[in-house]
């Protein structure tokens, strides 16, 4: 195609006045520029590219941030894949059939068993090249997990570094592909839209770095660029609930969402949001930022307290065993809040109940963080913290009732004391969650499809745009977000037709 028939091909680029946007073009790349145009450095995006360089791939890899890496800088980096070569070499009878009904299990069934199935299927692969590379599992690993609902075998890795120890083998093998000439990097480099020709097929990108725009086409243009975490507005038109806390990587503002809504794209998954079980945030923003979190894993610390949502309502018996119904639970509370509340016996006997915080450090905030509240009586306490005082002294009284009798009314077996003596304390709780639940339809070989079930020719996409319920449903399913985004990468870097050299 010559440069005049992609600049007239490029008539449907999404969003903007063609002749607008061509104005302001510095300069058209032919269509045979690159092979691949990778949208997002992050956790698919630096696998795509390693891989499809390897295999001589022209590589355009464009990033908004000023380095690569995407979330692996603030992700846990927690990963799940069964029957890798550590589990062979520690005896561990493990298979992706296996995860998989770990996965269907957990998730209720709810996760895309088309994704899921490649994700599974794939980890092992992934798991293993990252290790070969020098990846380095923290020493007692694989573990079944506590954080999650647990896997019902060990398959489940992290580095010392969380999602960093992944990112320094990604850092290095990206190097060495880099140093081979094949792949172009360019960070800071936003992609605005992507250009498509009048049959509707993806042929390129427009980017806008420093002061001008520019165009760049490629045979293949993957959307690796994240989700939606950081984008308050977006967040909330697509799940539904608010974005209460950023704790997301700051270049996910769901880019990928709109560029590929723009050329034919849809979403999928909002029936999958969930929150984590909630956090002491540092106020009343929103999204704040996180303080510190309660330990309420009972495995971890058993329950003294109740927790109560603002009618003054228990709402699940405090020592449930499972991670999953916790959050569940939180789901039917209004605004995901709930207050932990106690009082001065469960206090000066409890093991301290804020994650890391000593016993003197919860009594110095009461009082000085509006979250922290304390009162002579359970009626003020509940008035100040935002809880209604009636329900509050109906539930307490209740609860005093079951640890009297021994016989909790939620079924809780934890009753180590009542909550009797004053001051009464309460610290509030907010559910919300850092990723993206809804993402980009994909097919089976991760093409961006229509409504109609029909692929957008030659765009494709992986990682946390496809959403992050794809893979774990409703529900948080160890691993299943940074595994997946790893492989679905790799995948994509692998798989797709490279044109004929000459
Ligand atoms: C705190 C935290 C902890 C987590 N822990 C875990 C865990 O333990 N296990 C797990 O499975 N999952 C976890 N997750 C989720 C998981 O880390 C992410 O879903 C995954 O890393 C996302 O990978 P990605 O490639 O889709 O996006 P990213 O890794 O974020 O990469 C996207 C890249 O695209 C770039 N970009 C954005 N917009 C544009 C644009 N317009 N043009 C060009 N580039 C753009 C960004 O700068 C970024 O570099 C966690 C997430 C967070 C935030």
């Amino acid at each position: 195609m010559s440069r005049r028939r992609f600049v007239a091909g490029v008539a449907g680029l999404a969003g903007a006045a063609a002749s607008g946007v061509m104005a302001r073009v510095a300069r058209a790349a032919a269509p045979s520029d690159y092979d691949y145009i990778i949208v997002g450095a992050g956790t698919a995006g630096l696998p795509a590219a390693i891989f499809a360089s390897a295999r001589g791939a022209r590589v355009l890899l464009l990033d908004a941030a000023g380095d690569i890496g995407g979330t692996l800088h603030l992700s846990t980096g927690q990963m799940s894949a069964a029957g890798t070569r550590l589990q062979a070499s520690l005896g561990i009878v493990d298979t992706p059939q296996l995860h998989y009904d770990d996965v269907m299990r957990i998730s209720r069934n709810t996760a895309d068993p088309i994704l899921t199935r490649i994700a599974v299927d794939e980890a092992a692969k992934t798991f293993d090249w990252l290790m070969e590379r020098g990846f380095a599992p923290l020493p007692e690993h694989p573990v079944l997990g506590k954080g999650h609902e647990p896997y019902s075998r060990k398959r489940y890795y992290w580095g010392a570094e969380g999602g960093r120890s992944i990112l320094a083998v990604l850092r290095r093998e990206f190097e060495r592909e880099r140093a081979a000439g094949r792949i172009d990097l360019r960070l800071q480099t936003p992609v605005s839209a992507l250009l498509t020709d009048s049959a509707g097929a993806v042929r390129g990108v427009r980017v806008k770095s420093a002061d001008r725009e520019q165009v760049f086409s490629a045979r293949h243009v993957l959307l690796t660029c994240g989700g939606y975490g950081s984008n308050a507005e977006m967040f909330e038109r697509l799940s539904g609930y608010r974005a209460y806390a950023a704790t997301g990587y700051p270049y996910s503002q769901g880019a990928g969402i709109e560029l590929a809504v723009a050329v034919g794209g849809y979403v999928r998954g909002r029936q999958n949001y969930l929150s984590n079980f909630g956090s002491i945030l540092t106020d009343d923003a929103i999204p704040g930022r996180f303080l510190a979190r309660f330990v309420v894993i009972p495995q971890e610390r058993q329950p003294w307290e109740v927790f109560v949502n603002a009618r003054g309502e228990r709402f699940i018996r405090e020592d449930e065993p499972s991670v999953d119904a916790r959050e569940h639970s939180l789901l039917a509370q209004p605004d995901l809040r709930y207050w932990i509340v106690f009082d001065e016996a469960i206090l000066s006997s409890a093991p301290p109940g804020v994650g890391g915080w000593t016993r003197e450090q919860m009594r110095e905030t009461f009082g000085v963080h509006k979250w922290f509240q304390q009162a002579d009586d359970l009626a003020t306490l509940a008035r100040n913290s935002g809880i209604d005082p009636d329900g509050l002294q109906r539930t307490v009284a209740d609860f005093n009732r079951g640890v009297a009798r021994g016989k909790d009314a939620l079924g809780r077996t934890y009753l180590p004391k009542p909550i009797v003596k004053p001051p009464f304390y309460a610290i509030r709780h907010q559910g919300h969650s850092t990723t993206a639940t809804v993402g980009i339809a994909v097919d089976d070989r991760l093409r961006v499809i229509r409504q109609d079930g029909m692929p957008i020719p030659n765009l494709y996409a992986a990682g946390e745009l496809l959403g992050a319920g794809q893979t774990q449903g409703r529900s948080f399913v160890g691993g299943m977000m940074v595994t997946p985004a790893l492989s679905f990468g790799r995948i994509l870097g692998e798989r797709l037709p490279l044109a004929a050299r000459t």
